[in-house]
């Protein structure tokens, strides 16, 4: 399993995980799917909806990933997942994450050291929720 960002794609993940420091922040990935590769081509910032521990934690409203949906229909593309960051954490998902993701969907995430988002890596949680399975972020 693969996903491929653009470097433009991934250039606006960074801009807002910098900008939201020292939040998180969390957006939804649209593209298509090619074999085992997603590819992403667009991305829709949602709003960290958290109103307390927004330093370490996120949270997406049914409503945002309803719309996130629609929009990607109408653009003829799949909702594939979200991303977030870890602002002075690295880019590994928390229990909190585990706790809250859906199987199916990709969860890049990007630690940011100090204000400089630095790894970005992707996970996708096991059928059995027990835990993430990583996979690999290419270009
Ligand atoms: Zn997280």
């Amino acid at each position: 399993m693969r996903l491929r960002l653009s470097p433009e794609v991934e250039a606006v993940i960074r801009a807002h995980a910098r900008e939201e420091y020292p939040h998180e922040c969390c957006g939804a990935l649209l593209g298509t799917e090619d074999g085992d590769t997603r590819v992403i081509t667009q991305v829709i910032r949602l709003a960290n909806e958290r109103t307390d521990q927004r330093e370490r934690r996120f949270y997406v409203s049914p409503q945002q990933v309803l719309m996130a949906e629609r929009q990607a229909r109408a653009a003829g593309l799949l909702l594939l997942g979200f991303y977030h960051s870890h602002p002075d954490h690295p880019a590994v998902p928390s229990e909190y994450d585990r706790e809250h993701a859906l199987p199916y969907y990709s969860y890049p995430i990007v630690s940011v050291v100090q204000g400089e988002p630095t790894d970005l890596r992707s996970w996708r949680l096991k059928e059995d929720r027990s835990g993430f399975e990583e996979e690999r972020v290419c270009h």
